[in-house]
């Protein structure tokens, strides 16, 4: 026992050090939500659409879900059905089998609803362009409000596009009033 104890006194803690807090992450973060809340008053949700994109968006919308990114906390959260959903995140190019499908989802989501391009694909076509087997760009089927460019762009693109989307869609219905 006393072996044991003596061992443990001179390894001493092997771990790292916990990271400093960084208030500037703090200060981000709150902005991020308040905006959010000033303008939907509540949490956003998002149905995710991918519309026949190469999965290199997806890839970027999964790590935009990691802990790190925070966005539950920050009031974004991704649901299964366009019926509970504020927002479409659509990938592209759309491809012709997807077409019906993503003109249905957009008929299903309640309004007043958003919808963001996620990468040059969804922009406007990417490299895949408009060819019998796509229709290109995601706005060559349902009407769109913010376009991300990129292939893929980043999880911060992303939650820059998504906020700017909910900050531009309160002027709109304002605009109409
Ligand atoms: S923008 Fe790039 S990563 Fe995204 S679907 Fe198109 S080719 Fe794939």
């Amino acid at each position: 026992m006393y072996q044991i104890i003596k061992q443990i006194l001179n390894t001493g803690i092997k771990t790292e050090a916990p990271p400093q807090p960084d208030e500037a992450l703090r200060v981000e973060a709150q902005n991020l939500q308040e905006e959010i809340l000033r303008h939907l008053g509540s949490a956003l949700a998002i149905r995710h659409v991918d519309a026949g994109s190469c999965n290199g968006c997806e890839l970027e919308i999964h790590a935009l879900n990691n802990a790190y990114y925070n966005i539950e906390g920050l009031g974004i959260h991704f649901v299964a059905s366009p019926r509970h959903a504020d927002m479409l995140l659509v990938t592209g190019p759309v491809s012709r089998h997807m077409e019906i499908a993503l003109k249905r989802t957009y008929d299903a989501t309640p309004d007043p609803k958003l919808v963001v391009a996620v990468g040059d694909c969804g922009c406007d076509g990417g490299i895949f362009g408009e060819s019998y087997a796509s229709c290109g760009k995601i706005s060559n089927v349902i009407p769109v409000d913010i376009a991300v460019p990129g292939c893929p762009p980043t999880p911060i693109a992303l939650l820059q596009g998504i906020l700017t989307a909910v900050t531009g869609g309160v002027k709109k219905e304002k605009d109409s009033k």
